[in-house]
């Protein structure tokens, strides 16, 4: 395999969702020299999703690919070097960092963020797939507005799922839960909450068989795994809650993270457990996990590594 010639940067930032970006926009105001490399999914969720409503400072609502794109402009523009390529292996034993870039390129860092942020989790059907954006979604709190009035369903009997189905609960008519056991996942509180909302109609032992809809979601086919019956319930839109995976694997080794994947960070900052590497977004964070917030730790991290390499001297 071909190595290229190693490069030295200050400020090393993986991904590019909006605590990419946000982190990318901060340290090149500050005179770091960000280089930022986007990752397999350039523009990170929100490229995925269609109307982002609830972003401050676009009072008319905005395309989610369209915002990505503003951040990525508003990036450059302030000279952080935007790349494509795909953190594949890091090292952090020793200052500088090592990190190899599409397992070929290396890069030295002297400060890295990573903002690689969480993927959600899919049945893996391929109506859902095809009706992604179309009224399937993996967010309620991003989408659930455009049903208001409206019957849908979601998927999935956690935390997640229970918070979304009491959000959806306040916009939608009816909300049709799908839990896959006889119990769900997720603290008794929540369940309580849910089982106490009468417009959430939960069905144990069921599975999606299909989502139906041609251009858009239409009914779900609501498979009972106890008797393999079948019903097609009319809703409007299929949400799916059943779970986010943080993108963490290649650090796992330096990174301390909870037993999921989320990398942990010192409260109030974006400061893992190795000195220089900062996080910020989705990958730590699974409670709030909004662009806006996103942003916010974004912010935090670039501020984090200016103070880290103020006090070392570096700039
Ligand atoms: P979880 O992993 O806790 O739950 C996933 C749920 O999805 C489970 O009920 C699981 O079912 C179900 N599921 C998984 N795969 C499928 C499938 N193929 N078909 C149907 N159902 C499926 O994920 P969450 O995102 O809910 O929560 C992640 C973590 O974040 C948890 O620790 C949670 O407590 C925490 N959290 C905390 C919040 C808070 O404190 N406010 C809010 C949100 C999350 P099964 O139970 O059968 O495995």
């Amino acid at each position: 395999m071909a190595t290229e010639a190693i490069e030295k940067v200050h400020v090393l930032i993986i991904g590019s969702g909006p605590a990419g970006y946000t982190a990318a926009i901060y340290a090149a105001r500050a005179n770091m020299k960000p280089v930022l490399y986007q990752g397999i999914q350039p523009g990170g969720q929100l490229t995925i999703t269609t109307e982002v409503e609830n972003y401050p400072g676009y009072p008319e609502g905005i395309q989610g690919p369209e915002m990505m794109v503003h951040f990525e402009k508003q990036a450059a523009r302030m000279g952080a070097d935007i790349r494509y390529g795909i953190a594949t292996k890091v090292d952090f034993s020793k200052q500088p960092f090592i990190v190899w870039i599409d397992e070929e390129k290396i890069i030295e860092a002297d400060a890295v963020i990573i903002s690689t942020g969480a993927s959600a989790k899919w049945l893996g059907l391929p109506s859902e797939e095809r009706l992604n954006g179309y009224g399937v979604s993996a967010c309620a709190v991003c989408d659930g507005f455009f049903f208001r009035g409206k019957e849908v369903a979601i998927v999935g009997a956690g935390d997640t799922a229970a918070e979304e189905a009491m959000y959806l609960s306040k916009l939608c008519t009816t909300v049709h839960m799908l839990v896959r056991r006889d119990k769900m996942r997720a603290s008794k509180v929540m369940q309580d909450r849910v089982l106490n909302t009468p417009n959430i109609k939960v069905y144990w032992n069921s599975d999606t068989d299909e989502i139906l809809g041609d251009k858009k979601v239409e009914a779900v086919r609501i498979k009972n795994n106890q008797t393999q019956e079948t019903q097609d319930v009319p809703v409007s839109a299929f949400f799916v809650a059943i779970g986010h995976q943080p993108n963490s694997d290649i650090f796992k080794e330096w990174i301390t993270m909870d037993e999921t994947g989320y990398i942990q960070t010192i409260p109030g900052t974006s400061k893992t457990n190795v000195e220089g590497v900062f996080a910020a977004g989705d990958v730590q964070d699974k409670n709030y996990r909004q662009a806006v917030t996103a942003a916010g730790s974004g912010c935090m991290a670039a501020l984090d590594a200016e103070r880290y390499l103020s006090a070392k001297g570096t700039i």
